[in-house]
């Protein structure tokens, strides 16, 4: 796979972690989500593309966060949307 890496990236300090294996958004609609994604800049943790709702994305794009870690276990990613940069750590 890959390495590509970009500045957002690059700039991070150290991973953050999910603080509860859920995400944010479907737990208050009783939605389901198949993955979870946790936001490197305000750690909230959202639901990847292949879910129903695909909360990472639209965190994302409504409020720029670029950076977002896998929060599945065993998975050790980042991903940046604005430059499409994916980097295993
Ligand atoms: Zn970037
Ligand atoms: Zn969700
Ligand atoms: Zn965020």
């Amino acid at each position: 796979m890959a390495n590509e890496s970009c500045a957002h990236i690059d700039g991070l300090k150290k991973v953050v972690g999910p603080k509860a294996h859920v995400c944010d958004e479907c737990v208050k609609t009783g939605s389901r989500w198949v993955h979870l994604r946790t936001c490197q800049t305000c750690g909230g943790t959202h639901c990847c593309d292949s879910s129903p709702n695909r909360h990472a994305t639209k965190h994302a794009k409504t409020t720029s966060h670029p950076v977002v870690a896998s929060a599945e276990p065993g998975e050790r990613w980042l991903y940046c949307y604005p430059d499409e940069a994916f980097v295993e750590y």
